[in-house]
């Protein structure tokens, strides 16, 4: 085993650091460093706001959104569009789609997929609060924001399913050619998907 450099503290420190994703023992020696360095300007600071989001951090009731107000900002935003909602399985999902800024409308987060093979069922995941919302809130469309995987398509299909006596737009994103993509580097699964849902131009 490999010999302490630092007291307990320290070593707590980066044990800690070591689990964040991305980070592995080598790179969280070199984030405590970094730390303790900038003492005043970093450590203090990320302290105090590890300290608040702590205590204020909460998951909005009705989105599963992570905020420190529940309904979060998302939800509380009137000039977002109220009939369209659009269903990620993540938070980072619903982040990704945000800083993209491709829509205005309200988000559902699953917090999972189905997954039969590891015994995921629908009760594991948000999807009985989402038909409760469709129904009660008016909404017009839903949009799958899925990953296109084969869990996130069963899950697309499986709420595709328990939407339809509901009489409202159910879409999914398109797959294809991503922007800036070279057609010789792309998988034979995403060149038919591109050609099948292919757009006038
Ligand atoms: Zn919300």
């Amino acid at each position: 085993m490999a010999e302490r450099v630092a007291g307990p503290e320290i070593e707590r420190l980066i044990q800690l650091l070591a689990r964040l994703p991305g980070l592995g023992p080598r790179s969280a020696r070199r984030a405590a460093l970094h730390l303790i360095r900038k003492r005043e300007d970093l450590l203090g600071p990320l302290a105090d706001a590890m300290q608040v989001a702590r205590e204020r951090i909460v998951i909005c009731e009705p989105c599963g959104n992570v905020d420190t107000s529940n309904p979060c900002t998302i939800c509380r935003d009137q000039r977002r569009d109220p009939s369209v909602l659009v269903v990620v399985e993540t938070v980072a999902d619903l982040w990704a789609l945000e800083r993209a800024g491709a829509i205005r409308a309200r988000y559902h987060v699953l917090g999972g997929t189905l997954s039969p093979l590891d015994g995921v069922g629908p009760n594991d995941i948000n999807v009985s609060t989402l038909v409760e919302r469709v129904i009660s809130q008016n909404i017009t469309e839903v949009i799958l924001a899925v990953n296109a995987t084969v869990d996130g398509q069963t899950t697309a299909h499986y709420i595709t399913d328990i939407l339809s006596p509901h009489n409202i737009k159910v879409t999914r994103l398109a797959h294809g050619v991503p922007v800036g993509g070279e057609l010789d580097y792309l998988d034979e699964g995403t060149l038919s998907a591109a050609i099948r849902q292919r757009t006038p131009f």
